[in-house]
């Protein structure tokens, strides 16, 4: 189990999500780092339409980290591609440090995300014909960047993959990919991170040494980290998780910690389950 070394008292109280006009001030805080706003997401057509998000708003605070929760398929991948700009919203925006991504075209989109977005995807997308050390400098090559290896080395070492840096994705174990793909997001010291899963194929030293690591970006670097996970013990180590449901924010946990979260879930799993009785 991933342990967070220390622990927040109390705010254990689940917060109903914000609606009218509290919803608005809610989604417009000054020290937002990402604001979305009313975002929906539709997939398909017709009776294949899935809605995968439903009038979403939320705000994450420069300087802080949120973990995302739900069952599968509530819409977590897409609140965090749709926040990151990765995906476009059937309708509302989203704004990353005043930007609002919404209105920007495709070419300035991309430049923006390589600039100020670390993304670490479910499915990782590491590019198989490129070294560990390629891979964490890929965003920096893509940008036009100078690549300074002695920072490739210092990334790949805070998540213990310095020794790997020669090696082919496809050599290495699922743990030393997350890793690769984390540091790979990292690289760029961008505005905010968003990861989706990163410690699924993590062994528990390991978890905790990645959610360590975002930890510190966060609280020392002031950085902005957004995650999703299916696990309490991680979330834990969250500021404030958000609890999605069928594509709606279910609700709100500030200081969480494991024991509240797993009712969290639980109660969410009864739910489904009644629906479908
Ligand atoms: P989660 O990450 O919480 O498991 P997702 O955000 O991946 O959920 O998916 C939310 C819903 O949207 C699911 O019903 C899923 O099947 C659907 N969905 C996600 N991506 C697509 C897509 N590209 N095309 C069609 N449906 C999708
Ligand atoms: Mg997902």
């Amino acid at each position: 189990m991933a342990t967070r070394p220390e622990k927040r008292q109390g705010g254990t109280r689940i917060h109903p999500p914000p609606s009218g006009a509290c919803q608005a001030a809610f989604a417009g805080s000054a020290a937002a780092a990402v604001q979305v706003v009313s975002v929906s997401k539709s997939y398909g057509h017709r009776r294949h339409r899935v809605d995968a998000l439903q009038d979403v708003s939320v705000s994450f605070a420069r300087g802080t980290l949120t973990a995302v929760m739900g069952l599968s398929g509530c819409g977590k991948s897409t609140l965090l591609q749709c926040a990151a700009g990765l995906d476009k919203p059937t309708a509302g925006s989203v704004r990353i440090g005043g930007t609002d991504l919404t209105r920007l075209s495709r070419r300035k989109l991309s430049v923006f995300r390589r600039e100020r977005v670390g993304f670490v995807f479910q499915a990782l997308n590491l590019v198989p014909t490129l070294s560990v050390a390629e891979n964490i400098a890929l965003p920096l090559r893509l940008d036009g960047r100078h690549v300074d290896h002695r920072r490739v080395r210092e990334v790949a070492g805070q998540v213990g993959i310095a020794g790997q840096l020669r090696r082919l994705p496809d050599t290495l174990s699922g743990g030393q990919r997350q890793r690769v793909a984390v540091a790979r997001a990292l690289i760029t010291d961008p505005w905010v991170i968003f990861a989706d899963e990163p410690t699924a194929a993590l062994d528990p030293y390991m978890s905790e040494a990645v959610l360590g690591l975002l930890r510190r970006a966060v609280d020392e670097l002031h950085q902005t980290v957004v995650l999703v996970t299916h696990a309490p013990d991680v979330a834990a180590w969250a500021d404030r998780v958000l609890l999605l449901d069928h594509g709606r924010l279910a609700g709100v946990r500030e200081s969480p910690d494991p024991a509240g979260l797993a009712g969290d879930l639980r109660r969410l799993g009864a739910g489904e389950a009644a629906g479908h009785a």
